[in-house]
């Protein structure tokens, strides 16, 4: 198993070089160079197994005898060991054919720990064998930064800073990622908004000389690894439901389409869904380009279910290099257009994409609603994003017959200001983490300037 490039250009990688990486030196996305195939004895005999054996068997073909079993065997346990709930990822049945698939019960409340921890063992484990060390940048307004963190502060050989802007984040969010007191763990507040701190990051992937030969490594969602840790969880749910005998669809609150990129991947290697169903907030690219064929820029607007407020969607690049029948030219010349100016897709790749995904929007007026109603019809109070996932549901499935399978990618008690408008009291955090106010924060502030930051990322790393 290689792996190449949307863009056609950059050399093909093997597994390790890939999640090393990042982004391919032609500005395209790694995938993989066949999809490898699940076949029908192969689901049917996931019935009934731990969520982390079906995890080791799903990712076993894309990490290519790179790790040996037995050591990948014990990574895939450990990382999901992390999770609060036994079955990791437990469905919860809404209705006759509506079901939550909470993705949760990480360390940090939201579905991005799925790949995270599973992310930084991998990479410890690749620079230990290396015998080298690296170092993490990254900027986050939410959800990323903290699940980062946690799933790297056990990694030995990983020093990771993460830059925040400074009283601009949750309480939560923030004492998500403060409160970690891991010696390889360093917080930044930027004296700046988020795009400060994003391009100071960017600024610095671009040019790594600063840090003398020591390898800078990504872990936002362009990392091949966090798509394959999360294709595990769609056949796992899947399965669960009945397959490989019946199919299923899924929703997915999407934004740089990660997510629901890893469940058409789950599709292609034989896993029966009839339906991939996109939820956007106002932030709507997905929905129009699908709805409408109106690729283009909107501004960003910021909304109560924040982990998804974004401008474009990095990994819907994947989708379409699959759409246009793997073209990465055609790939490049349709970015290249994109960035400059509205857009649309030719018409076979709009259809190709239509025959599998539906899509739908939700702005912040109906986020209040959908969380009174779906606590009216079913006691469970949804985290905003989650609730447009459930509106979606409803309101694009093809049919009331195939199960449908929602995605819950946080926790109400990490986004109260949406369900404390919503008219409820608020939700409690869970046990493990009731007392996050109280505990010890460690933080820098420091100004919007590259080179205070590199040398703070220079000095401290070890
Ligand atoms: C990151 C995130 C999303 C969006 O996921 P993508 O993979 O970027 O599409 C949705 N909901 C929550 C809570 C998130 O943290």
């Amino acid at each position: 198993m290689r792996y190449i490039s949307t863009r056609g250009q950059a050399p093909a990688l093997s597994f390790e070089e890939v999640v090393l990486t990042g982004m391919a030196s032609d500005g395209g996305l790694y995938v993989p160079e066949t999809i490898p195939a699940l076949g029908h004895d192969d689901l049917a005999a996931m019935a009934g197994l731990s969520y982390a054996e079906i995890a080791f068997r799903v990712m076993k073909p894309y990490v290519n005898g790179e790790i040996d079993d037995a050591t990948f065997r014990g990574i895939v346990e450990e990382a999901y060991a992390t999770f609060s709930h036994d079955a990791v990822v437990p469905l919860n049945q809404l209705d006759a054919n509506h079901f939550l698939l909470e993705l949760f019960h990480g360390p940090t409340l939201a579905f991005k720990d799925v790949a995270l921890q599973l992310l930084g063992r991998i990479l410890d484990h690749f620079l230990k064998k290396r015998g080298e060390r690296a170092v993490i940048m990254g900027a986050t307004s939410g959800d990323t930064g903290s699940a980062a963190i946690e799933g790297c502060r056990h990694c030995d050989n990983l020093d990771i800073f993460i830059l925040h802007p400074h009283q601009r984040v949750s309480e939560v969010q923030r004492r998500q990622m403060t409160t970690v007191l891991a010696d390889n763990v360093f917080n930044v507040a930027i004296e700046g908004n988020f795009d400060d701190a994003q391009a100071m990051v960017k600024a610095s992937f671009a040019d790594q000389s600063f840090l003398d030969g020591t390898r800078l490594v990504a872990v936002n969602s362009i990392n091949w690894a966090r798509i394959m840790a999360q294709v595990v969880y769609y056949v796992a749910s899947a399965v669960a439901l009945g397959a490989p005998h019946r199919a299923v669809s899924f929703c997915v609150p999407s934004a740089n389409f990660g997510n629901v990129f890893a469940g058409y991947i789950a599709k292609r290697m034989g896993l029966p869904v009839k339906q991939f169903i996109i939820a956007t907030n106002a932030n709507d690219i997905l929905h129009r380009t699908l709805a409408d064929n109106d690729f283009s820029k909107q501004e960003l607007k910021a909304t109560l279910a924040p982990s998804m407020d974004i401008v474009v969607s990095s990994n819907f690049e994947r989708l379409l290099f699959e759409a246009y029948g793997r073209d990465g030219a055609a790939v490049a010349a349709l970015l290249e257009r994109f960035q400059a100016e509205p857009t649309a897709l030719a018409d076979a790749p709009l259809a190709r994409l239509r025959e599998s995904f539906a899509s739908h929007s939700v702005d912040d007026a109906t986020i209040l609603e959908v969380i009174r109603e779906a606590h009216h019809r079913t006691q469970e109070i949804l985290d905003p994003h989650t609730a447009t996932g459930y509106r979606a549901a409803e309101r694009a499935r093809a049919d009331a017959e195939t199960p449908v399978i929602t995605l819950a990618t946080a926790h109400p008690a990490k986004f109260a200001e949406a369900v404390v408008k919503a008219g409820f009291p608020g939700v409690p955090l869970p046990p493990h983490m009731d007392d996050l106010l109280e505990r010890e924060e460690r933080y820098t502030v420091l100004p919007a300037e590259l080179s205070a930051v590199q040398r703070f990322v220079v000095e401290n790393r070890r």
